[in-house]
């Protein structure tokens, strides 16, 4: 970490030579996370720090543990029956979360918050918790108690004790805000990586696809396979990023909501390459507890989705959207490629 807060917080800037393109990068920590924004041609500065802007003022309106967020404000009043005022954004990404919840039903539940502090993932102290503890946090968790008014531009949590985390979207609705101001400014070729989203606009200057790479989940320093890509986002879920270990077992921060515990569905990691960031963001962790074969049979009833899953046995399952421009690069780490069919 020591090594990463050494860099970040110091925008860089320079003209390449002799084009006249520019490239501007900022490089920051929120929302939990190192994130980059690297901005290529006129204006990349200014397009680069504004974009920087809105993921930063979006962490002050969803952050869990900021006290003053509007989602502590809606934690807050849980179950003493005040409707809190949100903006109509916040509302419709709320709304967007329940609608999630339905799309594979014990899956996905923004409202999995007492669960994910049961386990102490909010802070530093994690554990296994005891099934009492478990119990009572468990029975929290449903997201039809989150009541979103869009007419009345409020929101309402209805049992005492129940709270939203949004943990699992808020980094790709920052990508799609920051896409749309780079768009607004007129950028035609930039790259976001806002910790494990990564965005990419246009192709690279040079006209060629940007190549982005799906990482082992064993060992982040290598490639599972290299992607082809323009203007797309790409969302990687795995229990990798954020676990520790208790009595030799290892658990991790992705909660079935049917069980309370870290789910264990047979994969190590599900990416989703989609134009809806959004989406991107709430299938990758929803279809990483859905497990292989509901994730496929999902995929199977969509055309907005692609998908590289990394079983537990080794296979690294790219679905046939992402069969032209993709390099299996795993054969070397073990893995076995796969590609899934309609
Ligand atoms: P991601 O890295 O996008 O898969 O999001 C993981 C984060 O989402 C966790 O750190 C929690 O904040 C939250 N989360 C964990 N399990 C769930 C779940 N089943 N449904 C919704 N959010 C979850
Ligand atoms: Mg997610």
């Amino acid at each position: 970490m020591k090594r990463v807060i050494s860099f970040f917080l110091i925008p860089i800037f320079f003209l390449l030579a002799g084009c006249g393109a520019s490239q501007a990068q900022e490089q920051f920590f929120t929302m939990d996370t190192v994130m980059s924004i690297t901005v290529y041609g006129k204006g990349a500065e200014q397009a680069a720090s504004a974009a920087r802007q809105e993921v930063e003022s979006l962490n002050d309106l969803l952050s869990r543990t900021d006290p003053d967020s509007l989602i502590s404000q809606l934690n807050a009043h849980a179950g003493d029956g005040t409707a809190v005022e949100m903006d109509q954004d916040t509302l419709e990404l709320l709304s967007f979360a329940k609608s999630v919840s339905q799309l594979l039903p014990g899956c996905f539940d923004i409202t999995i918050a007492p669960v994910m502090d049961a386990w102490g993932f909010t802070g530093e102290d994690r554990h296994v918790p005891d099934d009492d503890t478990l119990a009572a946090a468990m029975a929290l968790v449903d997201s039809d108690k989150l009541l979103v008014d869009e007419d009345a531009g409020t929101a309402r949590l209805e049992e005492a004790g129940m709270a939203v985390d949004l943990g699992a979207i808020a980094k790709g609705y920052a990508a799609s805000r920051a896409e749309a101001v780079l768009r607004e400014a007129g950028v035609s070729s930039a790259l976001l990586d806002l910790g494990r989203n990564i965005t990419v606009i246009g192709p690279k200057t040079d006209g060629t696809a940007w190549r982005v790479g799906v990482a082992d989940p064993d060992d982040d320093s290598q490639y599972l396979c290299v992607l082809s890509l323009e203007d797309v986002t790409l969302s990687t879920s795995g229990g990798y990023e954020r676990w520790f270990e208790e009595n030799g077992v290892r658990y991790h921060h992705i909660i079935d909501p049917k069980t309370g515990y870290p789910a264990d569905s047979g994969l190590k990691s599900v990416t989703v390459v989609s134009q809806n960031h959004l989406l991107a963001d709430a299938l990758s962790t929803t279809l990483f507890v859905a497990g292989e074969e509901d994730a496929l049979d999902f995929w199977r009833s969509r055309d907005d989705f692609e998908l590289v899953l990394c079983t537990n046995d080794g296979r690294v399952i790219i679905t046939e959207g992402l069969e032209n421009g993709s390099e299996f690069t795993g054969e070397e780490l073990g893995y076995v490629c796969e590609i899934a069919r309609r």
